[in-house]
């Protein structure tokens, strides 16, 4: 299905990026008239998709993040998350709740969960040493006000 309409963008893996990339994520969908709701389960499933690419994905060191947002007939978001850093060995056993690699105490493992239950589809890929691709979709159901 083609989209009826786009927007791309990259940016340095650097944690201060992380809420300008959901702000402008939740800024692009706004033409849908989504609500308040709605914007804050997309800035928050972008912000958990962003945090890994700068925490996991970069972990050694600084890439670049890209994101690339469709939005199709019928209210329907589609948003790609992509890094090109380490990669998952096993993405199903990432996103199980409560999962993290993370032995500092700092993260819960749950930010998968979290993507998971803020929007419609979560679709995870990724190759270790290649990288990883997340794409998050929701339809906007409800007019704003
Ligand atoms: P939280 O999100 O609660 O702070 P977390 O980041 O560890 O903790 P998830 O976001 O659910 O939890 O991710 C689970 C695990 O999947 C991570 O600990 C990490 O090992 C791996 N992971 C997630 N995203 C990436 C990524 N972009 N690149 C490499 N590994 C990733
Ligand atoms: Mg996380």
């Amino acid at each position: 299905m083609k989209a009826i309409n786009e927007m791309k963008m990259n940016f340095l893996s650097r944690s201060c990026n992380e809420s300008f990339a959901r702000s402008a994520v939740a800024a692009f969908t706004a033409v849908l008239d989504p609500t308040v709701e709605e914007i804050s389960d997309i800035k928050t499933a972008v912000s958990e998709a962003v945090t890994n690419c700068i925490v996991h994905g970069y972990k050694d060191g600084i890439g670049t993040v890209y994101i690339h947002v469709k939005i199709f007939e019928g209210n329907r978001i589609s948003i790609n998350v992509k890094d090109k850093g380490c990669g998952i060995a096993d993405v199903k056993k990432a996103m199980e709740p409560l999962f993290t690699t993370c032995d500092t105490g700092e993260r819960a493992g749950l930010g998968f969960s979290i993507m998971d239950s803020f929007m419609d589809k979560l679709k995870v890929r990724s190759k270790p040493g290649k990288g990883t691709s997340v794409t998050l979709e929701k339809i906007i159901v409800s007019k704003g006000k």
